[in-house]
Protein backbone atom coordinates (compact mmCIF):
# COMPACT_ATOMS: atom_id res chain seq x y z
CA UNK A 1 0.00 0.00 0.00
CA UNK A 2 1.57 3.32 -1.07
CA UNK A 3 1.37 6.86 0.67
CA UNK A 4 0.04 9.29 -1.98
CA UNK A 5 3.22 11.52 -2.51
CA UNK A 6 6.26 11.49 -1.71
CA UNK A 7 7.16 13.85 0.98
CA UNK A 8 10.82 15.21 1.46
CA UNK A 9 10.27 16.47 4.84
CA UNK A 10 10.38 12.40 5.91
CA UNK A 11 12.98 11.59 3.33
CA UNK A 12 15.00 14.29 4.82
CA UNK A 13 14.68 13.84 7.98
CA UNK A 14 15.01 9.77 7.45
CA UNK A 15 18.73 10.41 5.97
CA UNK A 16 19.48 12.40 8.86
CA UNK A 17 18.71 9.47 10.95
CA UNK A 18 21.12 6.72 9.29
CA UNK A 19 24.05 9.31 9.17
CA UNK A 20 24.33 9.73 12.97
CA UNK A 21 22.96 6.13 13.46
CA UNK A 22 26.11 5.00 15.11
CA UNK A 23 24.22 1.96 16.61
CA UNK A 24 23.18 0.61 13.06
CA UNK A 25 23.74 -2.71 12.24
CA UNK A 26 26.56 -1.49 9.86
CA UNK A 27 27.92 -0.01 12.60
CA UNK A 28 27.44 -3.06 15.34
CA UNK A 29 29.27 -5.01 12.46
CA UNK A 30 32.33 -3.11 11.94
CA UNK A 31 32.92 -2.33 15.80
CA UNK A 32 33.01 -6.03 16.03
CA UNK A 33 35.26 -6.87 13.20
CA UNK A 34 37.61 -3.79 14.78
CA UNK A 35 37.51 -5.39 17.97
CA UNK A 36 38.38 -8.81 16.36
CA UNK A 37 40.82 -7.69 14.33
CA UNK A 38 42.51 -5.72 17.39
CA UNK A 39 42.54 -8.79 19.23
CA UNK A 40 43.77 -10.70 16.85
CA UNK A 41 46.71 -8.04 15.91
CA UNK A 42 47.70 -8.12 19.47
CA UNK A 43 47.85 -11.70 19.40
CA UNK A 44 49.78 -11.81 16.47
CA UNK A 45 52.57 -9.46 18.08
CA UNK A 46 52.41 -11.54 21.16
CA UNK A 47 53.11 -14.69 19.32
CA UNK A 48 55.97 -13.23 17.01
CA UNK A 49 57.65 -11.89 19.79
CA UNK A 50 57.59 -15.50 21.77
CA UNK A 51 59.01 -16.37 18.55
CA UNK A 52 61.63 -13.84 18.19
CA UNK A 53 62.39 -14.56 22.63
CA UNK A 54 62.60 -18.80 21.39
CA UNK A 55 65.00 -17.72 18.67
CA UNK A 56 67.18 -15.71 21.41
CA UNK A 57 67.18 -18.17 24.11
CA UNK A 58 68.33 -20.96 21.13
CA UNK A 59 71.02 -18.72 20.24
CA UNK A 60 71.77 -18.13 24.03
CA UNK A 61 71.73 -21.93 24.83
CA UNK A 62 73.63 -23.03 22.11
CA UNK A 63 76.58 -20.44 22.30
CA UNK A 64 77.12 -21.00 26.01
CA UNK A 65 77.03 -24.92 25.01
CA UNK A 66 79.88 -23.80 22.15
CA UNK A 67 81.78 -21.79 25.30
CA UNK A 68 81.60 -24.80 27.26
CA UNK A 69 82.91 -27.33 25.01
CA UNK A 70 85.66 -24.62 24.05
CA UNK A 71 86.91 -24.05 27.55
CA UNK A 72 87.17 -28.20 28.03
CA UNK A 73 89.00 -28.77 25.10
CA UNK A 74 90.93 -25.62 25.44
CA UNK A 75 91.80 -26.35 29.30
CA UNK A 76 93.10 -30.38 28.80
CA UNK A 77 94.87 -29.76 25.48
CA UNK A 78 96.87 -26.79 27.70
CA UNK A 79 97.73 -29.28 30.47
CA UNK A 80 98.83 -31.63 28.07
CA UNK A 81 101.06 -28.93 26.37
CA UNK A 82 102.60 -28.18 29.54
CA UNK A 83 103.26 -31.99 29.88
CA UNK A 84 105.24 -31.42 26.79
CA UNK A 85 107.00 -28.28 27.51
CA UNK A 86 108.08 -29.65 30.38
CA UNK A 87 109.46 -33.06 28.33
CA UNK A 88 111.11 -30.41 26.06
CA UNK A 89 113.52 -28.66 28.92
CA UNK A 90 113.40 -31.56 30.44
CA UNK A 91 115.68 -33.29 27.39
CA UNK A 92 118.32 -30.07 27.34
CA UNK A 93 119.48 -31.36 30.61
CA UNK A 94 122.47 -33.40 30.09
CA UNK A 95 121.91 -35.31 33.88
CA UNK A 96 118.61 -36.12 32.29
CA UNK A 97 119.42 -37.15 28.95
CA UNK A 98 122.16 -39.47 30.01
CA UNK A 99 120.51 -41.29 32.96
CA UNK A 100 118.46 -44.86 31.96
CA UNK A 101 115.32 -44.97 30.24
CA UNK A 102 113.24 -45.82 33.69
CA UNK A 103 114.81 -42.30 35.13
CA UNK A 104 114.22 -40.50 32.44
CA UNK A 105 110.41 -41.79 32.21
CA UNK A 106 110.24 -40.62 35.48
CA UNK A 107 111.47 -37.21 35.65
CA UNK A 108 110.18 -36.15 32.00
CA UNK A 109 106.64 -37.97 32.63
CA UNK A 110 104.07 -36.31 34.97
CA UNK A 111 100.30 -37.95 35.81
CA UNK A 112 99.20 -36.06 33.06
CA UNK A 113 100.76 -38.90 30.80
CA UNK A 114 98.16 -41.23 32.51
CA UNK A 115 94.67 -39.16 32.15
CA UNK A 116 91.88 -41.17 30.78
CA UNK A 117 91.78 -40.05 27.11
CA UNK A 118 95.83 -39.85 26.48
CA UNK A 119 96.57 -42.44 24.92
CA UNK A 120 100.44 -42.00 24.28
CA UNK A 121 103.16 -40.10 25.30
CA UNK A 122 106.05 -39.97 23.36
CA UNK A 123 109.37 -38.84 22.70
CA UNK A 124 110.51 -39.68 19.09
CA UNK A 125 114.23 -38.76 17.29
CA UNK A 126 114.72 -37.21 14.53
CA UNK A 127 114.36 -40.41 12.73
CA UNK A 128 111.00 -40.79 13.45
CA UNK A 129 111.53 -43.83 16.03
CA UNK A 130 110.52 -44.17 19.74
CA UNK A 131 113.22 -43.46 22.08
CA UNK A 132 110.59 -42.64 25.33
CA UNK A 133 107.24 -44.06 26.31
CA UNK A 134 105.22 -43.32 28.80
CA UNK A 135 103.48 -45.84 29.24
CA UNK A 136 107.03 -48.51 29.50
CA UNK A 137 110.51 -48.32 29.94
CA UNK A 138 110.50 -50.70 26.60
CA UNK A 139 109.67 -48.29 24.09
CA UNK A 140 106.85 -49.65 21.49
CA UNK A 141 108.51 -49.77 17.87
CA UNK A 142 107.30 -47.92 14.96
CA UNK A 143 108.60 -45.17 12.94
CA UNK A 144 106.67 -42.48 12.84
CA UNK A 145 108.98 -39.88 10.44
CA UNK A 146 105.47 -40.20 7.98
CA UNK A 147 102.87 -38.51 10.17
CA UNK A 148 102.18 -34.78 9.62
CA UNK A 149 102.63 -34.05 13.42
CA UNK A 150 106.07 -35.49 12.45
CA UNK A 151 107.24 -33.77 9.36
CA UNK A 152 105.58 -30.50 10.30
CA UNK A 153 107.76 -29.85 13.54
CA UNK A 154 111.01 -31.15 11.50
CA UNK A 155 110.45 -29.05 8.49
CA UNK A 156 109.34 -26.00 10.88
CA UNK A 157 111.69 -24.94 14.16
CA UNK A 158 108.77 -22.55 14.74
CA UNK A 159 105.56 -24.35 14.82
CA UNK A 160 105.17 -24.55 18.59
CA UNK A 161 102.00 -26.65 19.61
CA UNK A 162 101.10 -28.53 16.02
CA UNK A 163 97.63 -30.43 16.61
CA UNK A 164 96.87 -32.67 13.70
CA UNK A 165 94.28 -33.70 11.88
CA UNK A 166 92.33 -37.72 12.82
CA UNK A 167 93.94 -40.51 11.95
CA UNK A 168 93.79 -44.08 12.48
CA UNK A 169 96.17 -45.38 15.27
CA UNK A 170 99.05 -48.03 14.54
CA UNK A 171 100.08 -48.56 18.00
CA UNK A 172 96.55 -49.13 19.06
CA UNK A 173 94.95 -51.00 16.38
CA UNK A 174 93.46 -48.43 14.40
CA UNK A 175 91.89 -46.31 17.25
CA UNK A 176 91.25 -42.93 16.18
CA UNK A 177 93.21 -40.41 17.31
CA UNK A 178 94.82 -36.93 17.38
CA UNK A 179 98.09 -36.34 17.74
CA UNK A 180 99.52 -32.78 19.77
CA UNK A 181 103.39 -32.07 19.11
CA UNK A 182 106.12 -30.48 20.03
CA UNK A 183 109.43 -29.85 18.54
CA UNK A 184 112.76 -30.64 20.39
CA UNK A 185 116.03 -28.72 19.01
CA UNK A 186 119.70 -29.85 19.25
CA UNK A 187 121.77 -26.78 21.27
CA UNK A 188 122.55 -25.77 17.65
CA UNK A 189 118.72 -25.43 16.50
CA UNK A 190 118.96 -28.62 14.45
CA UNK A 191 115.67 -30.78 14.49
CA UNK A 192 116.44 -33.32 17.61
CA UNK A 193 112.97 -35.11 17.30
CA UNK A 194 109.57 -34.56 18.77
CA UNK A 195 107.45 -35.04 21.99
CA UNK A 196 103.74 -36.38 20.73
CA UNK A 197 100.82 -37.20 22.78
CA UNK A 198 98.45 -39.02 20.94
CA UNK A 199 94.35 -38.42 22.71
CA UNK A 200 91.57 -40.69 21.91
CA UNK A 201 88.91 -38.79 19.51
CA UNK A 202 86.34 -40.63 22.07
CA UNK A 203 87.21 -37.85 24.44
CA UNK A 204 85.76 -35.21 22.36
CA UNK A 205 82.53 -37.99 20.89
CA UNK A 206 81.73 -37.81 25.29
CA UNK A 207 82.20 -34.64 25.66
CA UNK A 208 80.01 -33.45 22.86
CA UNK A 209 77.63 -36.49 23.23
CA UNK A 210 76.42 -35.54 26.89
CA UNK A 211 74.90 -32.63 25.36
CA UNK A 212 71.41 -32.18 24.36
CA UNK A 213 70.58 -30.04 20.98
CA UNK A 214 66.68 -32.18 20.34
CA UNK A 215 66.28 -34.90 17.89
CA UNK A 216 67.27 -32.62 14.65
CA UNK A 217 70.46 -30.99 16.55
CA UNK A 218 73.71 -31.38 15.94
CA UNK A 219 77.51 -29.93 17.34
CA UNK A 220 80.64 -30.75 15.74
CA UNK A 221 84.20 -29.93 16.32
CA UNK A 222 85.98 -28.98 12.85
CA UNK A 223 89.97 -28.12 12.16
CA UNK A 224 90.38 -24.55 11.36
CA UNK A 225 91.59 -26.18 7.72
CA UNK A 226 88.19 -27.66 7.22
CA UNK A 227 88.47 -31.25 8.67
CA UNK A 228 86.09 -32.74 10.78
CA UNK A 229 87.41 -33.91 14.03
CA UNK A 230 83.76 -35.11 15.51
CA UNK A 231 80.36 -34.53 14.96
CA UNK A 232 77.50 -35.70 17.47
CA UNK A 233 75.12 -37.68 16.46
CA UNK A 234 78.41 -39.56 15.90
CA UNK A 235 79.37 -41.07 12.25
CA UNK A 236 82.44 -42.55 12.24
CA UNK A 237 82.49 -41.89 8.29
CA UNK A 238 82.10 -38.19 9.16
CA UNK A 239 85.84 -37.86 10.96
CA UNK A 240 88.68 -36.57 8.66
CA UNK A 241 85.77 -35.27 6.28
CA UNK A 242 87.30 -31.87 4.40
CA UNK A 243 84.31 -29.56 4.73
CA UNK A 244 86.27 -26.44 2.95
CA UNK A 245 84.09 -26.04 0.22
CA UNK A 246 80.59 -25.78 2.54
CA UNK A 247 79.10 -23.05 2.61
CA UNK A 248 78.31 -22.76 6.24
CA UNK A 249 82.22 -24.08 6.79
CA UNK A 250 83.09 -20.56 5.02
CA UNK A 251 80.54 -18.71 7.16
CA UNK A 252 82.73 -20.44 9.94
CA UNK A 253 85.76 -18.47 9.02
CA UNK A 254 84.37 -15.13 8.52
CA UNK A 255 84.58 -13.99 12.34
CA UNK A 256 85.82 -15.47 15.65
CA UNK A 257 82.33 -16.10 16.77
CA UNK A 258 78.43 -15.36 15.33
CA UNK A 259 75.76 -17.24 14.45
CA UNK A 260 73.16 -17.67 11.45
CA UNK A 261 70.50 -19.54 10.06
CA UNK A 262 70.32 -22.23 6.89
CA UNK A 263 68.99 -24.89 5.76
CA UNK A 264 70.80 -27.64 4.98
CA UNK A 265 70.97 -29.17 1.74
CA UNK A 266 71.44 -32.53 2.52
CA UNK A 267 68.44 -33.25 5.09
CA UNK A 268 66.43 -29.79 3.92
CA UNK A 269 66.14 -28.77 7.76
CA UNK A 270 66.70 -25.51 8.61
CA UNK A 271 69.13 -24.99 11.51
CA UNK A 272 70.58 -22.15 13.81
CA UNK A 273 74.30 -22.25 13.64
CA UNK A 274 76.05 -20.88 16.37
CA UNK A 275 80.13 -21.35 15.59
CA UNK A 276 83.25 -20.26 17.74
CA UNK A 277 86.54 -20.41 16.48
CA UNK A 278 89.30 -21.40 19.77
CA UNK A 279 90.95 -18.53 20.50
CA UNK A 280 94.28 -21.09 21.42
CA UNK A 281 93.86 -23.52 19.33
CA UNK A 282 92.97 -24.26 15.75
CA UNK A 283 89.75 -25.98 16.18
CA UNK A 284 86.15 -24.44 15.38
CA UNK A 285 83.26 -25.33 17.45
CA UNK A 286 80.04 -25.33 15.83
CA UNK A 287 76.47 -25.96 17.87
CA UNK A 288 73.21 -26.21 15.21
CA UNK A 289 70.02 -26.76 16.15
CA UNK A 290 66.92 -27.34 14.27
CA UNK A 291 64.33 -24.28 14.22
CA UNK A 292 61.60 -26.86 14.13
CA UNK A 293 63.19 -28.01 17.43
CA UNK A 294 63.62 -24.78 19.75
CA UNK A 295 60.38 -23.66 17.94
CA UNK A 296 58.13 -26.81 18.89
CA UNK A 297 57.12 -25.44 22.07
CA UNK A 298 56.46 -22.10 20.83
CA UNK A 299 54.51 -23.62 17.82
CA UNK A 300 52.58 -26.08 20.41
CA UNK A 301 51.42 -22.70 22.39
CA UNK A 302 51.00 -20.49 18.77
CA UNK A 303 48.69 -23.01 17.72
CA UNK A 304 46.50 -23.25 21.07
CA UNK A 305 46.54 -19.26 21.62
CA UNK A 306 45.96 -18.92 17.99
CA UNK A 307 42.95 -21.56 17.80
CA UNK A 308 41.59 -20.10 20.64
CA UNK A 309 41.77 -16.68 19.36
CA UNK A 310 40.22 -17.54 15.86
CA UNK A 311 37.38 -18.97 17.89
CA UNK A 312 36.70 -16.32 19.89
CA UNK A 313 37.09 -14.18 17.18
CA UNK A 314 34.72 -16.29 14.61
CA UNK A 315 32.40 -16.23 17.86
CA UNK A 316 32.66 -12.30 17.96
CA UNK A 317 31.94 -11.95 14.37
CA UNK A 318 29.41 -14.40 14.23
CA UNK A 319 27.89 -12.47 17.64
CA UNK A 320 28.05 -9.20 16.03
CA UNK A 321 26.19 -10.06 12.78
CA UNK A 322 23.73 -11.55 14.87
CA UNK A 323 23.39 -8.41 16.68
CA UNK A 324 22.79 -6.47 13.68
CA UNK A 325 20.89 -8.39 12.27
CA UNK A 326 18.40 -8.30 14.84
CA UNK A 327 18.89 -4.66 15.26
CA UNK A 328 18.34 -4.17 11.17
CA UNK A 329 14.83 -6.29 12.18
CA UNK A 330 13.93 -4.03 15.12
CA UNK A 331 14.54 -1.01 12.99
CA UNK A 332 12.74 -2.29 10.27
CA UNK A 333 9.70 -3.28 12.81
CA UNK A 334 9.96 0.13 14.22
CA UNK A 335 9.95 1.72 10.57
CA UNK A 336 7.07 -0.09 9.54
CA UNK A 337 5.12 0.96 12.88
CA UNK A 338 6.24 4.18 12.08
CA UNK A 339 4.97 4.25 8.97
CA UNK A 340 1.87 2.56 10.01
CA UNK A 341 1.33 5.39 12.36
CA UNK A 342 1.64 8.00 10.08
CA UNK A 343 -0.93 5.78 7.65
CA UNK A 344 -4.49 5.35 7.21
CA UNK A 345 -5.21 1.83 7.03
CA UNK A 346 -8.18 1.62 4.70
CA UNK A 347 -6.76 4.16 1.80
CA UNK A 348 -2.88 3.88 2.26
CA UNK A 349 -2.99 7.99 2.40
CA UNK A 350 -1.28 9.82 5.36
CA UNK A 351 -3.65 10.05 8.42
CA UNK A 352 -4.79 13.39 9.86
CA UNK A 353 -1.61 13.55 12.69
CA UNK A 354 0.81 13.15 9.82
CA UNK A 355 -0.82 15.64 8.03
CA UNK A 356 -0.71 17.88 10.41
CA UNK A 357 2.67 17.70 10.73
CA UNK A 358 3.39 18.08 6.52
CA UNK A 359 1.29 20.97 6.93
CA UNK A 360 2.97 22.83 10.15
CA UNK A 361 5.92 22.06 7.97
CA UNK A 362 5.50 23.28 5.03
CA UNK A 363 3.78 26.24 6.50
CA UNK A 364 7.19 27.05 8.34
CA UNK A 365 8.94 26.16 4.96
CA UNK A 366 6.31 28.54 2.77
CA UNK A 367 6.96 31.38 5.40
CA UNK A 368 10.71 31.07 5.25
CA UNK A 369 11.09 31.38 1.64
CA UNK A 370 8.31 33.30 1.05
CA UNK A 371 6.82 31.03 -0.92
CA UNK A 372 2.78 29.69 -1.81
CA UNK A 373 1.00 26.84 -0.23
CA UNK A 374 -1.97 25.43 -0.88
CA UNK A 375 -4.53 23.45 0.65
CA UNK A 376 -7.35 21.22 -1.18
CA UNK A 377 -10.34 19.87 1.15
CA UNK A 378 -11.81 17.25 -0.73
CA UNK A 379 -15.58 16.03 0.00
CA UNK A 380 -17.48 12.56 -1.33
CA UNK A 381 -20.52 14.01 -2.39
CA UNK A 382 -23.75 12.09 -0.82
CA UNK A 383 -21.50 9.38 0.36
CA UNK A 384 -24.35 8.66 3.74
CA UNK A 385 -26.71 7.44 0.58
CA UNK A 386 -24.03 5.88 -1.26
CA UNK A 387 -23.57 3.61 1.98
CA UNK A 388 -27.22 3.54 2.06
CA UNK A 389 -27.85 2.62 -1.18
CA UNK A 390 -24.24 -0.55 -1.93
CA UNK A 391 -23.25 -1.22 1.89
CA UNK A 392 -20.32 -0.25 4.13
CA UNK A 393 -18.34 -2.79 2.59
CA UNK A 394 -18.46 -1.25 -1.16
CA UNK A 395 -18.37 1.99 0.36
CA UNK A 396 -14.86 1.30 2.00
CA UNK A 397 -14.49 -0.14 -1.50
CA UNK A 398 -14.83 3.51 -2.72
CA UNK A 399 -13.15 5.27 -0.84
CA UNK A 400 -9.73 3.38 -1.18
CA UNK A 401 -10.85 4.29 -5.35
CA UNK A 402 -11.12 7.94 -4.58
CA UNK A 403 -8.02 7.59 -2.48
CA UNK A 404 -5.93 5.89 -5.25
CA UNK A 405 -7.29 8.43 -7.85
CA UNK A 406 -6.32 11.38 -5.85
CA UNK A 407 -2.96 10.32 -4.93
CA UNK A 408 -2.54 9.60 -9.32
CA UNK A 409 -3.17 13.26 -9.34
CA UNK A 410 -0.43 14.75 -7.21
CA UNK A 411 2.88 14.22 -8.77
CA UNK A 412 5.47 16.65 -7.74
CA UNK A 413 7.37 15.42 -4.53
CA UNK A 414 6.88 18.16 -2.02
CA UNK A 415 2.75 17.22 -2.93
CA UNK A 416 1.03 14.80 -0.50
CA UNK A 417 -2.14 13.76 0.04
CA UNK A 418 -4.40 12.66 3.67
CA UNK A 419 -6.89 11.30 4.63
CA UNK A 420 -8.91 13.92 6.79
CA UNK A 421 -11.65 11.61 8.37
CA UNK A 422 -14.61 9.91 6.62
CA UNK A 423 -15.30 10.83 3.27
CA UNK A 424 -12.90 13.66 3.63
CA UNK A 425 -9.25 14.27 2.32
CA UNK A 426 -6.84 17.04 2.17
CA UNK A 427 -4.44 17.58 -0.34
CA UNK A 428 -1.45 20.41 0.66
CA UNK A 429 0.60 21.42 -1.98
CA UNK A 430 3.62 23.00 -1.77
CA UNK A 431 5.10 26.16 -3.94
CA UNK A 432 1.49 26.48 -5.19
CA UNK A 433 -0.50 29.25 -6.00
CA UNK A 434 -4.23 30.12 -5.86
CA UNK A 435 -4.45 29.54 -9.53
CA UNK A 436 -2.36 26.20 -9.39
CA UNK A 437 -4.42 25.18 -6.91
CA UNK A 438 -7.85 25.65 -8.52
CA UNK A 439 -6.12 23.45 -11.81
CA UNK A 440 -5.05 20.59 -9.46
CA UNK A 441 -8.79 20.22 -7.76
CA UNK A 442 -10.57 20.71 -10.61
CA UNK A 443 -7.81 17.72 -11.83
CA UNK A 444 -9.02 15.48 -8.68
CA UNK A 445 -12.63 16.65 -9.24
CA UNK A 446 -12.99 15.66 -12.67
CA UNK A 447 -10.72 12.56 -12.37
CA UNK A 448 -13.05 11.20 -9.22
CA UNK A 449 -16.16 11.54 -11.29
CA UNK A 450 -14.52 9.84 -14.15
CA UNK A 451 -13.81 7.02 -12.09
CA UNK A 452 -17.79 6.30 -13.20
CA UNK A 453 -18.42 4.75 -9.72
CA UNK A 454 -22.12 4.61 -9.99
CA UNK A 455 -24.16 6.26 -7.37
CA UNK A 456 -28.20 6.17 -7.75
CA UNK A 457 -28.54 8.42 -5.99
CA UNK A 458 -26.73 11.03 -7.12
CA UNK A 459 -27.77 14.22 -9.32
CA UNK A 460 -24.80 14.00 -11.38
CA UNK A 461 -25.39 11.62 -14.47
CA UNK A 462 -26.34 8.79 -11.76
CA UNK A 463 -22.09 9.10 -11.28
CA UNK A 464 -19.96 9.37 -7.71
CA UNK A 465 -18.45 12.78 -7.34
CA UNK A 466 -16.35 15.01 -5.22
CA UNK A 467 -16.54 18.25 -4.27
CA UNK A 468 -13.25 20.51 -3.56
CA UNK A 469 -12.38 23.69 -1.47
CA UNK A 470 -9.51 25.29 -1.47
CA UNK A 471 -7.30 28.00 0.41
CA UNK A 472 -4.11 29.48 -0.50
CA UNK A 473 -1.23 31.18 1.25
CA UNK A 474 0.30 33.80 -0.32
CA UNK A 475 3.99 35.46 0.53
CA UNK A 476 4.08 37.67 3.28
CA UNK A 477 0.96 36.70 4.91
CA UNK A 478 0.69 36.54 8.90
CA UNK A 479 -2.34 33.82 9.31
CA UNK A 480 -1.35 30.03 10.93
CA UNK A 481 -2.03 27.20 9.09
CA UNK A 482 -5.45 26.24 11.50
CA UNK A 483 -6.77 29.66 9.13
CA UNK A 484 -5.62 27.90 6.11
CA UNK A 485 -7.46 24.70 6.74
CA UNK A 486 -10.42 26.50 7.73
CA UNK A 487 -10.74 28.34 4.39
CA UNK A 488 -10.59 25.53 2.84
CA UNK A 489 -13.27 23.87 4.76
CA UNK A 490 -15.44 26.81 4.17
CA UNK A 491 -14.44 27.11 0.47
CA UNK A 492 -15.81 23.63 0.69
CA UNK A 493 -18.89 24.31 2.39
CA UNK A 494 -19.77 26.73 -0.33
CA UNK A 495 -19.03 24.03 -3.07
CA UNK A 496 -21.49 21.91 -1.61
CA UNK A 497 -24.31 24.74 -1.10
CA UNK A 498 -23.80 25.43 -4.23
CA UNK A 499 -24.59 22.29 -5.67
CA UNK A 500 -21.57 19.98 -5.25
CA UNK A 501 -19.61 18.24 -7.96
CA UNK A 502 -17.34 21.46 -8.17
CA UNK A 503 -14.06 23.43 -6.98
CA UNK A 504 -14.60 26.94 -4.68
CA UNK A 505 -11.31 28.91 -3.94
CA UNK A 506 -11.13 30.32 -0.72
CA UNK A 507 -11.16 34.57 -0.72
CA UNK A 508 -7.92 35.97 -0.03
CA UNK A 509 -6.89 34.98 3.65
CA UNK A 510 -4.85 38.36 3.73
CA UNK A 511 -8.72 39.91 3.78
CA UNK A 512 -10.42 40.09 6.95
CA UNK A 513 -12.35 37.27 8.46
CA UNK A 514 -15.95 38.48 7.47
CA UNK A 515 -14.45 38.33 3.90
CA UNK A 516 -13.02 35.30 3.89
CA UNK A 517 -17.13 33.94 5.54
CA UNK A 518 -18.27 35.24 2.24
CA UNK A 519 -16.58 32.72 -0.20
P1 LIG B 1 -22.38 15.54 1.60
O1 LIG B 1 -22.59 15.46 0.15
O2 LIG B 1 -22.98 16.76 2.20
O3 LIG B 1 -20.97 15.39 1.99
O4 LIG B 1 -23.17 14.32 2.17
P2 LIG B 1 -22.57 13.08 2.83
O5 LIG B 1 -23.59 12.06 2.94
O6 LIG B 1 -21.38 12.65 2.06
O7 LIG B 1 -22.07 13.57 4.21
P3 LIG B 1 -22.35 13.07 5.63
O8 LIG B 1 -21.38 13.79 6.55
O9 LIG B 1 -23.79 13.23 5.93
O10 LIG B 1 -22.02 11.57 5.63
C1 LIG B 1 -20.74 11.06 5.56
C2 LIG B 1 -20.87 9.61 5.46
O11 LIG B 1 -19.63 8.96 5.12
C3 LIG B 1 -21.30 8.98 6.74
C4 LIG B 1 -20.69 7.64 6.77
O12 LIG B 1 -21.64 6.63 6.51
C5 LIG B 1 -19.73 7.66 5.61
N1 LIG B 1 -18.44 7.20 6.06
C6 LIG B 1 -17.54 7.87 6.85
N2 LIG B 1 -16.45 7.10 7.03
C7 LIG B 1 -16.62 5.93 6.35
C8 LIG B 1 -15.86 4.78 6.16
O13 LIG B 1 -14.76 4.63 6.65
N3 LIG B 1 -16.39 3.78 5.39
C9 LIG B 1 -17.58 3.91 4.80
N4 LIG B 1 -18.03 2.92 4.08
N5 LIG B 1 -18.32 4.98 4.98
C10 LIG B 1 -17.89 6.01 5.74
MG1 LIG C 1 -18.16 14.97 4.99
MG1 LIG D 1 -19.68 13.95 1.95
Amino acid sequence: MSTAGSNDFHGRRAFRGTRLDLTGPRALFCAGLLVVLSMLGICGVILFQARVDALNRARETSHNLALLAERDIERNFELYDLSMQAVVEGLRDPEVRGSSAHLQRLALFDRAATARYLTAMLVIDASGQIILDAANDTPRSGNFSDRPYFIVQRDNPNVGLYVSDPYVSRLRNGALSIALSRRISNPDGSFAGIVVIAVDLDYFRTLLGGLSLGPHGAISLIGSNGTMFMRQPYDPKIVGRDIRQASTFRQFRTAPEGSFSETSSIDGVRRLYVFKNFPNLPLIVMVAEAERDFYAAWRARAIRIGSVMLLFGAAFVVLSVCLGVQQRNRMRVEAELQMLARTDGLTGLHNRRTLMETLEHEWRRARRNHGPLSLLFIDIDSFKAYNDTYGHQAGDDTLAAVARCISGCIRRPGDSAARYGGEEFVVVLPDTDKSGAAMMAEKIRRQISDLCIDHSASRHDGRLTASVGTASLCPGQEDDVDALVRAADRALYSAKHTGRNRVVAAGDLLRPRTAVQGT
